[in-house]
């Protein structure tokens, strides 16, 4: 089961090409794009059920991370009642859109993906607004958007067509069906393309979808809900309830006909709604939930003595570092083999400290600040953790950046011990823990010590050590000679194990199947003879 097939295996799907701002008419695509988005901030967003603008007693309010004295919008904030209200209009609608054709589900979501491709520069300046992605961030989540609902609807046209084992005499039929109605809730990192890459699914198969953004992302994620309907959605099928996670989240969690919870986010909280959904399931609703969780991560790269080092300083620097390494596929351990540890650390060091930090909105910032207050007072207490566990080789000050946003500036820790805290617990942030090794056992021992198994890497020149690390690191996403972040729908499908997720691949073939209920239907084909139509 472990071993790759050999020979080549071309790709089959052909992703949303990036944004090149080396082009001088994208650069100025996206600026222009920014200051139309800006001239929109301090806009509101009800919540959407069955189509309908919803208003709500509560708001949630949304500010740029790197300038926390300007309102993004506000939102509506559901509560239970409004979940009741969503769930009754999708047991509605849903068995109709269950019963049209695969292929017109699948051209409704591809009518979504044109539709983000004509406000694609927009989609990702309110990313920068709301999120504080940066332009290359930004534009990749929409693209990675845009890719789930053309992915999908593939692969749910795959699963519709013709499966099954036909005898003289028997006709074997094997179909799938969808679950029912589904509760997306969604992170708030990868603000649009999470959201829709889960929606994508559940509608492409047939079920209805229940929007939970992220209450840090939910201006952005109204915008799904407004080129959903354009597109063609059935307003029954398709809500938009953002709100609090333990309020309205947890209502639909609960909620006795909602067959389906697709989350991402954090463990703790993956965790919990797996064991709230196991606890009803039988008792106040009359089916066993589905959940689908992917949750946090620990990852790290492993330096081989013979790794090239500027490719591994570049693929370590972007991977810890990109989008202030708030992904959950960041890298934030590096393992580093004692015989290149101290000359690795000072190239790193100085690369680190050259990264360009600023407002999202400047073309050339790579880090910028992190999402919300609370996520910046919890990093800083890593940083206080880290300078008791390890040696502090960079911590870079932000200046007078963190009076207007919630900016901490990359941090690197050096000679951390593999039990220690920084090199045990996700932080989600820019920290990085650097960690020596003796050789390539000790260090694949330290890359698998954690509870996590989402990505990770090495970098080495060595073919035997490769197919090591091909064998013997324990993740979900392994990459080789390459950074450990921007996974490709299609390509590299993404998702990992342990208690990073307990769900297949995002982006992957297996993927819709956790959507769908299969059933067999046998027929004995040696007829005799029809009883006339009533
Ligand atoms: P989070 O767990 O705090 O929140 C995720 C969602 O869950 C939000 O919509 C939130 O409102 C909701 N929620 C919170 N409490 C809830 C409850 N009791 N019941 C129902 N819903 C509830 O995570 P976050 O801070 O938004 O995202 C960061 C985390 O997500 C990190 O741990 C990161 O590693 C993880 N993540 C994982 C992947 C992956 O594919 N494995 C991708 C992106 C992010």
């Amino acid at each position: 089961m472990t071993d790759a097939p050999p020979g080549s295996c071309p790709a089959t799907f052909a992703n949303e090409p990036h944004v090149d701002f080396s082009i001088q008419a994208n650069r100025d695509a996206m600026r222009s794009a920014i200051e139309r988005v800006r001239q929109k901030l301090g806009c509101h967003c009800p919540l959407v059920i069955n189509g309908n603008p919803t208003e709500t007693s509560n708001r949630i309010v949304s500010v740029i991370p790197y300038d926390f004295a300007v309102e993004v919008g506000t939102t509506a904030s559901a509560e239970a009642a409004h979940a009741d209200q969503a769930v009754e209009a999708a047991r509605a609608a849903q068995r109709d859109w269950s019963r049209r054709p695969a292929a017109e589900r699948a051209e409704r979501l591809r009518r979504l993906a044109d539709l983000m491709r004509k406000e694609f520069f927009e989609l990702a300046a309110w990313e920068v607004f709301e999120s504080a992605k940066p332009w290359r961030e930004a534009t990749a989540d929409v693209c990675e958007a845009i890719d789930f609902c053309e992915y999908y609807a593939q692969e749910a046209q795959r699963l519709a067509s013709c499966h099954g084992a036909d005898v003289p005499g028997e006709e074997n039929r094997f179909v799938y069906l969808p679950r029912g109605i589904a509760a997306v809730i969604a992170p708030w990192n990868f603000p649009l393309a999470i959201l829709t890459g889960m929606t994508a699914a559940a509608l492409a198969t047939g079920n209805a979808a229940i929007m939970k953004p992220a209450e840090q992302s939910s201006v952005i994620a109204s915008h799904l809900m407004r080129l959903g309907l354009e597109a063609g959605i059935p307003p029954g099928v398709l809500h938009y309830l953002p709100g609090r996670g333990e309020e309205v989240g947890a209502a639909l969690v609960e909620h006795p006909h909602v067959h389906l919870i697709a989350f991402t986010g954090s463990r703790d909280v993956g965790l919990a709604i797996h064991a709230r959904a196991a606890a009803v399931s039988g008792r106040s609703c009359k089916f066993v939930k589905k959940v689908i969780a992917e949750m946090g991560g620990k990852n790290a790269i492993v330096v081989d003595r013979d790794a090239d080092l500027d490719e591994a300083v570049a693929g370590v620097v972007y991977s810890a570092f990109g989008f202030q390494g708030q992904k959950c596929s960041a890298c934030s351990r590096v393992v580093v083999l004692e015989d290149v540890y101290d000359a690795f650390l000072h190239r790193l060091t100085e690369a680190t400290r050259s990264l360009p930090v600023g407002p999202a909105e400047e073309p050339a910032t790579i880090v910028s600040a992190v999402i919300d207050e609370e996520a910046r007072n919890r990093i800083l207490e890593y940083i206080a953790i880290g300078r008791e566990e390890g040696r502090e080789v960079l911590g870079v000050d932000v200046g007078d950046f963190a009076k207007r946003g919630y900016y901490v500036g990359p941090h690197i820790f050096a000679d951390i011990s593999p039990e220690a805290r920084l090199a045990q617990e996700e932080i989600f942030g820019p920290v990085l823990a650097v960690l020596k090794a003796s050789d390539l056992d000790e260090a694949f021992r330290i890359v698998n010590g954690v509870d996590y198994a989402l990505t990770g890497g090495i970098y080495s020149r060595s073919p035997a050590h490769l197919d090591r690390a091909r064998r013997e690191i324990e993740v979900g996403n392994l990459y080789l000679n390459r950074g450990i972040t921007g996974a490709l729908v299609g390509r590299q499908p993404f998702g990992g194990f342990k208690l990073s997720g307990i769900g297949s691949k995002a982006g992957g073939q297996d993927y819709l199947l956790q959507y769908v209920l299969p059933k067999t239907i046998t027929e004995n084909t040696m007829r005799r003879g029809f009883a006339p139509p009533e």
